[in-house]
């Protein structure tokens, strides 16, 4: 707890969403007053009513606990005017053709007045040369001594707020200015390790990061496609791989492939950055594929164990990309339940805490209270999302309650010998024995 400390400098934090709101609540912890702004009206209402719109664990006590250091508004002059630094966390989703969609952080440039006492620190996921670009257009713009800075976020959704306050690293990537002074001094009560570096590589730290830690994910899913093919279990490989210092045990969970807001969008922006610079990234080209032909194949299991899927009803365990979030984008629960109702089935769905946002998504879905209610006249169940309670239920009821026999655990999560004793069939990824 960082609470005790004397109160700081005010920061101005611009986007309110999972990165801006965990930052803000952060700053506040750190003992500064935080100036949040968010084009969305009825965002900033719910928070000035001290509502918090997205779920993250501890998100909503830290808020809660700092109310009087954190401000809301939809004016970004109420951020100029008590703050220097204002932090920017607006989305940069992907355009069609995979580039990140800048125009939420433009609109944030151009909205800034010409200053000598301000900064732009970027938290924002960004191209690589976007922190140039903005310097250039601050110039054209008359607003050329407006510093600014890159400082990639890194927090995870499901452990954003611990992540934020425990990070592994910092980037800062500036120009040796006060400003890139002012940044490294605001997170220095973290006490993480500090990379101070050019605003280039600030932001190729990021993109490099997730692209590496989506590509490790591909990396086990093929050997685990592989494993099933030939007798072994990635669970066991991948213990004996991750015991090698080298390699490490993170990131090899084997599955029905990766998600989120991050991993596919900025996978797919290194891939069109570096086709954009003259340069082809073959291996991300294979990260993304594979990652669509993961999600696929859960489709294959079904139909071999149900022989067609037309007319089945298959329960879905989980929708949000991970557990502890309930932020639906770019899940893998969203191709699919778009799949098993393509080939006829209908779909009924159970998650702890997404199910506001998943029905706006998947309008022809059911939706359950319980994981109970989902499974009640069920051919098949299938695990999405690896929420721990999943492994708690009872299999005797859920085979009970169900129409079929299958089970087909998607992220290696559930208990196999508990699903069989209940007298169930159960298929994992990458697990020959369990085929
Ligand atoms: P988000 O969609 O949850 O939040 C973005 C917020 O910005 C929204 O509330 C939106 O209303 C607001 N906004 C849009 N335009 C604005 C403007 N002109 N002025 C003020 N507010 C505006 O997005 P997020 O998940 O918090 O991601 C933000 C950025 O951080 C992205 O670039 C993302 O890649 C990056 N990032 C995200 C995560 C993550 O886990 N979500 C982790 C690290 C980095």
């Amino acid at each position: 707890c960082f609470g005790s400390m004397t109160t700081r400098e005010p920061i101005g934090v611009i986007g309110t969403g999972y990165v801006g709101l965990v930052s803000a609540a952060g700053f506040a912890e750190l003992g500064h007053e935080v100036w949040c702004i968010d084009v969305d009206a009825e965002k900033v209402a719910r928070l000035r009513a001290g509502e918090v719109p997205i779920w993250e664990p501890g998100l909503g006590e830290l808020v809660e606990r700092h109310r009087g250091r954190l401000h809301f508004s939809t004016d970004i002059a109420d951020a100029l005017g008590h703050a220097r630094l204002l932090f920017v966390a607006v989305g940069t989703p992907p355009t069609y053709s995979g580039d990140a969609d800048l125009s939420a952080v433009r609109a944030v440039v151009n909205a800034m007045s010409p200053s000598d006492r301000h900064a732009l620190v970027m938290k924002s996921t960004v191209p690589v040369g976007t922190g140039r670009h903005i310097q250039r257009l601050f110039k054209e713009q008359g607003k050329g001594e407006f510093r600014y800075v890159s400082c990639p976020e890194f927090l995870k959704e499901g452990s954003a707020v611990a992540d934020f306050l425990g990070p592994d690293r910092v980037v800062v990537g500036d120009d040796g200015d006060w400003a890139g002074d002012a940044v490294v001094g605001l997170y220095a009560p973290l006490g993480a390790p500090l990379v101070r570096t050019d605003i280039a590589s600030a932001e190729m730290v990021k993109l490099a990061a997730n692209a590496f830690l989506a590509t490790k994910i591909s990396f086990i899913n093929e050997i685990a496609n592989v494993c099933e093919e030939t007798g072994a279990d990635v669970l066991e490989v991948a213990r004996g791989m991750g015991l090698d210092e080298r390699i490490g045990p993170k990131f090899l969970r084997a599955g029905i492939g990766f998600g989120g807001s991050c991993f596919p969008k900025d996978v797919s922006a290194l891939k069109q950055l570096a086709g954009n610079s003259g340069y082809h990234f073959q291996l991300l080209n294979s990260v993304i594929e594979v990652n669509e032909l993961q999600k696929r194949r859960v489709i294959g299991k079904l139909q071999k164990h149900l022989g067609g899927l037309v007319g089945k009803r298959i329960a879905l365990f989980g929708l949000a990309f991970k557990p502890n979030t309930d932020d639906m984008r770019e899940a893998s629960s969203l191709v699919l339940s778009a799949r098993l109702q393509a080939d006829g089935a209908s779909v009924v769905a159970f998650d702890p805490v997404a199910e506001d946002e998943a029905r706006r998504l998947l309008p022809n879905v059911d939706f359950a209270d319980t994981e109970l209610g989902a499974v009640d006249g069920a051919d098949a169940v299938v695990l999405v999302t690896e929420w721990p309670q999943f492994r708690e239920l009872d299999w005797v009821e859920v085979a009970a309650r169900m129409a079929g026999t299958t089970v087909i655990d998607g992220r290696n999560a559930l208990d196999p010998e508990a699903v069989r004793a209940a007298g169930l069939a159960y298929e994992a990824v990458g697990r020959a024995q369990y085929t």
